[in-house]
């Protein structure tokens, strides 16, 4: 075995990679860019080299110098993740002529898979079944269209150096051909270099069906069978899962057998995965399956696959990397349960999955519930260099009910602030009656689309729950709550105040009762609010979950899987506020290093009274007005949280009393 590898990747996937060569004992190099050097795979690995600034084509694209970081760190081989230079054979060749080993197959098997066109020519010739299409050399737009009309509309047009659903487009009738054809050559010029094309008949019912397969240099190769990744949107993956619904033992036995003749065509080493398109509308049938590509790396949506073999596929591409034959025989395979993985993203559902940029105030995602595979934890940056994935929530069940239960569950355990997700988009997805019957095809998501995107009903209690934590009323502490917060003998005290959501304005008028207890008049009328112990209930409803994410004069009510965020529109308003409030609230997390005030201690306007410490740097909280110290909240060396109260004051007069 390696005693060191270098990962040639960032994000959750190089923090998987390591996770697992770690179990192994081998050491771990990462390489980061500019934008990564606090990075969550930096921190999960031993060493770690700068390649350059933030743009991709500048570090994790730079083959020379994650090879020369490769040399300088005595790592004896690369793990190339997926996407960047996973599938790049001239990587492959450049690897192991500076003396190391690529963790994946052979430049040859990859160059063979690597243009669409050329992979299907070959696994025909290997007897495994294609989509039917031309997929020839000449490129001519009127023998194209020709060729179309012979396989019959509608078609898919795609770029033979496509990947990650670029360069496809689907044409339904002769009318749209040329300008289809156009606009594919365009994008495959434009994003692989190489404007060429085929043609596939579009299968109606389309499901993609994949099979996992696993070669090593000693003439073995196996399948770890399939996945369905029929939940897609614009051809990516959006919800996997292990094993197919429907899927029967006949078919299953020609599709590992299909996959596998593909991987013994190329002399295949490594972790790999044969696609093939399924025509669903019949059930699912060993004849109506085709291959459409193979990807030779490690695949986003592995994890499913881990879950109903308890394989682990990393350690295997290692051992079967470092010359070792594959550990495991067909006739070991078998499959427990079943799984499924949602990819988390921060993207705008609602504005055409816009991808999203911002700081993760708040990231806790439920690792209890599900396994979590992250490259981002809380206070890390989004940002618009890299894709914006925050994690794959994968979950295992006896059932694919139970499966999908926990997947749900997961999800809307959920903690985000600071960046909008598809969070809810796939918590409505999961739990979509098509989906839930396992009678998906891949143009679902598309088909069903406004009301799986369509805005969720306003919870009409978090503008008084946001207004709470922006006062300083929510107490983050259970018991600590003061008998007399905000509760005056002659009556409530009531408080004013109106916060925004976007553009759109909410006043309320809050009536403090204390012990948690509130009245709340909004523009639908009065009703009474608890916010005791991180639950809230309006009226005699339930007692429900809610946690805040506050940053200055902004806050972001987490509660049912969903996300809203308020700000106070004046940001001096909001002083004034958490003024009258009478508390000292952290700025930002951080740790409380000196109090230099106790409890009863009579103070001036000004005076110093807590030093926090955050990124290194000290700041000094001091006291928003003359009063007594009515309660402190906090103690020297204690870590606390963003809007944690950690001092309460008080009117002289009410001390004295
Ligand atoms: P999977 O089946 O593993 O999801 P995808 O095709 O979706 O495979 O790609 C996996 C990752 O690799 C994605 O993050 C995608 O953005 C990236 N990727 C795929 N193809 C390319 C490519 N040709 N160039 C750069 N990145 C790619
Ligand atoms: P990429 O390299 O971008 O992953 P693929 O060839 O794997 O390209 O196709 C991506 C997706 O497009 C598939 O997962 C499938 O949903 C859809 N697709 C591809 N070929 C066909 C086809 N012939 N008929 C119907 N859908 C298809
Ligand atoms: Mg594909």
């Amino acid at each position: 075995m390696f005693t060191k590898i270098l990962i040639a990747n960032r994000g959750e996937i190089a923090a998987r990679v390591a996770r697992s060569a770690r179990a192994m004992g081998v050491r771990t190099v990462a390489v980061y860019s500019e934008a990564d050097a606090a990075a969550v795979h930096v921190a999960a690995c031993d060493e770690a080299v700068p390649i350059g600034p933030a743009a991709v084509a500048e570090s994790y694209l730079k083959a020379d110098r994650i090879i020369a970081a490769a040399r300088a760190t005595g790592a004896e081989a690369i793990h190339p993740g997926y996407g960047f230079l996973s599938e790049n054979p001239d990587f492959v060749e450049a690897v192991e002529a500076a003396g190391l080993v690529f963790i994946g197959p052979s430049a040859s098997a990859i160059r063979a898979m690597g243009l669409k066109d050329a992979a299907k020519a070959l696994m025909e010739e290997a007897g495994v079944p294609v989509v039917p299409g031309y997929h020839g050399e000449e490129q001519d737009p009127h023998f194209l269209a020709g060729e179309a009309d012979a396989i019959g509309y509608p078609v898919l047009i795609k770029a033979r150096a496509g990947g990650g659903g670029k360069g496809m487009r689907r044409v339904d009738d002769p009318k749209d051909f040329a300008e289809a054809l156009a606009g594919a050559q365009r994008e495959g010029q434009a994003s692989f270099g190489d404007g060429r094309v085929l043609i596939e008949k579009y299968i109606t019912s389309p499901r993609h069906i994949e099979i996992q397969v696993f070669g090593d240099g000693h003439g073995n190769a196996v399948h770890l069978f399939e996945r369905d990744c029929s939940l897609q949107r614009r051809h990516q993956k959006v919800i996997e899962e292990a094993p197919a619904p429907g899927m029967t033992a006949e078919m299953r036995e020609a599709m590992g057998a299909a996959a596998v003749r593909a991987a013994r065509a190329i002399g295949y080493s490594g972790a790999g995965t044969v696609e093939f398109i399924v025509d669903g509308s019949d059930g699912l049938r060993p004849d109506r399956f085709w291959f459409m590509e193979m990807n030779t790396r490690l695949q986003v949506e592995h994890p499913v696959t881990e879950a109903i073999t308890g394989l682990d596929l990393v350690d295997l591409q290692l051992r079967v990397a470092a010359g070792a034959p594959l550990p495991v025989t067909q006739d070991d395979l078998s499959i427990t349960g079943h799984s499924v993985e949602a990819r988390l993203y921060a993207e705008d559902p609602a504005k055409g999955f816009l991808p999203q940029t911002g700081r993760l105030h708040r990231l806790r995602l439920p690792d209890a519930r599900a396994r979590i595979d992250s490259g981002v934890r809380e206070g890390d940056v989004v940002t618009p260099h890299y894709d914006p994935m925050i994690a794959k929530v994968i979950t295992h069940g006896a059932t694919r009910a139970e499966a999908l239960g926990k997947l749900h569950d997961a999800l809307a355990a959920s903690e985000i602030a600071g960046c909008t997700t598809n969070a809810a988009f796939l918590q409505r997805l999961v739990r979509h009656p098509v989906f839930a019957a396992g009678e998906m095809d891949t143009g679902l998501i598309d088909r069903e689309l406004d009301a799986l995107t369509a805005p969720l009903p306003p919870m009409r209690e978090a503008p008084a729950l946001a207004a709470l934590s922006l006062l300083g009323l929510d107490a983050p502490r259970a018991g600590l709550i003061g008998a007399n917060d905000g509760f005056r003998l002659w009556g409530p005290e009531v408080r004013d105040v109106t916060l925004k959501a976007g553009e759109e304005d909410h006043p309320l008028s809050l009536a403090i009762h204390g012990h948690g207890r509130f009245s709340v008049t909004d523009g639908e009328g009065t009703y009474a609010l608890t916010l005791v112990g991180g639950r809230y209930a309006a009226d005699d409803g339930p007692r429900r979950p809610v946690s805040f994410a506050r940053v200055g004069a902004s806050v972001t009510v987490i509660a049912g899987g969903r996300a809203a965020a308020f700000h106070i529109p004046d940001p001096e308003a909001a002083a004034d506020a958490a003024e009258a409030a009478d508390v000292v609230t952290a700025p930002m997390p951080g740790l409380v290093k000196l109090v230099s005030v106790a409890a009863g201690d009579r103070v001036e306007e000004g005076a110093a009274l807590i030093v926090m410490e955050a990124m290194k740097m000290e700041h000094r909280l001091t006291a928003p007005r003359a009063g007594v110290v009515a309660e402190l909240l906090c103690a020297e060396g204690a870590q606390v949280e963003d809007g944690a109260i950690l001092l309460r004051l008080e009117e002289e007069e009410t001390a004295d009393a």
